[in-house]
Parts: structure tokens; sequence; C-alpha cells
């Protein structure tokens, strides 16, 4: 594994990876990886340099994409429409087909039930817990008020078993889901068949359904993967654990995007 300070004298794992050009493929998570963890989470940006950097990317390798648990209008807003690069929000639920938003169709039935439950969390949710809107899903979070983790949890619990939503957690939130066979893994399994590299940049316990897809491709397939994590001081240790390359929060990560697409348009030789 090669550490933050690594990454500036060279790429590391990401090496074989940028070197696989056009059939690479190079995927990313948003929230901790493109753009800081902030405080209202309504207010998460990407770091400076992130778009260009994905537009580097996009230039020289196969497929680019961001893959995100947020809503693909909160990406499509904040990242706008860059050429070549992939947006998939809701872990998989939403992507654009031909210009247009498209969800998975056995989410749609979903959407009022995920209304009813929001509005339910939200008149329990006391000041500084953050109940977000995400029309297939809804997170609490609760970094403001890490004494309400307890309560929010349980309450959060009983929403998920009255209406039938799955639970998934992260960093100082909870999020209820439909119940439908859609992660970051089924997603990045897609978008990864038939390159000849692959990475995943991720930060959080959402992303390890993406990195166990990566492994399962480099077995079956026998390609070179990078696991790539974004890390800072609360990153959830077993997300450290399962890194190739450890890359110093979302500027590292914008800066290892642009090795990896320097090197890829660097001639050979
Ligand atoms: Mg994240």
């Amino acid at each position: 594994m090669s550490g933050p300070d690594d990454l500036g004298r060279h790429l590391g794992s990401l090496a074989p990876i940028a070197a696989a050009g056009r059939r690479a493929a190079v995927i990313t998570d948003f929230d901790g990886t493109l753009a800081a963890i902030v405080e209202d989470p309504g207010a998460a940006r990407p770091v400076p340099g992130a778009r260009e950097a994905l537009a580097r990317a996009a230039s020289v390798f196969g497929t680019v994409a961001v893959v995100s648990g947020r809503p693909l209008s909160f990406l499509a807003r904040h990242l706008g429409d860059i050429e070549g690069v992939v947006l998939v929000g809701i872990y998989g639920l939403e992507r654009w087909v031909d210009g247009s938003p498209v969800e998975v169709p056995a989410a749609d039935p979903w959407r009022p039930v995920v209304s009813v439950v929001a509005d339910r969390l939200a008149a329990v949710a006391p000041d500084g817990v953050e109940v977000e809107r995400k029309g297939l899903a809804v997170t609490v979070h609760w970094r403001r008020r890490p004494d309400q983790a307890a309560r929010m949890a349980e309450a959060v619990a009983v929403e998920g078993e009255r209406s039938g939503l799955v639970s998934h957690p992260g960093r100082a939130t909870l999020e209820l889901r439909p119940p439908i066979d859609v992660d970051k893994g089924t997603v990045v399994g897609e978008l990864v068949a038939g390159a000849g590299a692959a990475c995943f940049f991720g930060d959080d316990l959402g992303d390890l359904p993406a990195f166990a897809a990566l492994d399962r491709v480099a077995l079956d397939e026998g390609i070179p993967v990078a696991k790539v994590v974004a890390a800072d001081a609360e990153c959830p240790p077993e997300v450290v654990a399962l890194a190739d390359v450890l890359v110093d929060g979302p500027a590292g990560a914008v800066r290892a995007l642009d090795g990896m697409a320097a090197a890829a348009a660097a001639p050979a030789g």
C-alpha cells in the first residue's frame, strides 16, 4: 500500500490503471472523496480542481464515472455536465440515459413511502439533526449533534421496520433506501465490464460494495484494479484497511486523478 506522500513521486498501484488508457474504468464517489464532508450536507461542494480532474480523466480513459448516494439532480447541479463523465445517483437507482435522468423501475413505488418516512423522521429530529430528502432515499445526519446518535438510530430502526425500507450506515449518518438489489457494487460491476483495468475512489462504508466488485473483477478477469481511499481522521477503519492506495482526503483524490490522467496522456516510453 502506498501512502499519501508517495503519490507525488509515483502512482503506485494506480500506474497500471493509468497505463490502460482507453481500456481503463476510473470511478469515484462524491462526498468525502471529491467533496469535503461538511456539517450541513446541502453545502457540500466539489473541492477546487475536481471538475477539471474529471474532465481530464474523461479525455484519456474509456470510462469515467461518479457513483454517489446523492440524488442525480444534486450531482448534476454541482458537478455540471462534464463531457464523457457518467453520473450515477442514489447508489445506482438513478442515472442519465440519453440526456435524461432515468430511475430503476422498481424504485418508483417507493417514492411516496420514502416521503412519509422523511416526514416522520423530521418530526422527531431535534435541532441540529438534518433529515435529507433524496427522493428515493432519506438520510439522517447527526454530525452537529453526536449526542443524538443513539436516539436517531432508534427512530430510523423503527421507521425501517414499519416501512420496509432498509437502513445503511455512513459517517455520522443512517440512510433508509428501498429494498432493491442495487448498490455501488452492482453499478461498478456494470461499469467495469469489458474494461482492461479499473479503480474506484471512496471514503465510506457505502463504498465497500464497490471495492468488493473490483476484487471480483480482478479475480474473474485478471485485470489490474486499485481501491483508492480518500482518508481523513474519521474515515472508517474497515474502509482504510482495504486501500491499495491511500490519498489525503478529496484534495489528494484530485491530485491522484490528475496524476493518472497526466501519466495516461504522456507519450509511452
Ligand atoms: Mg463518500
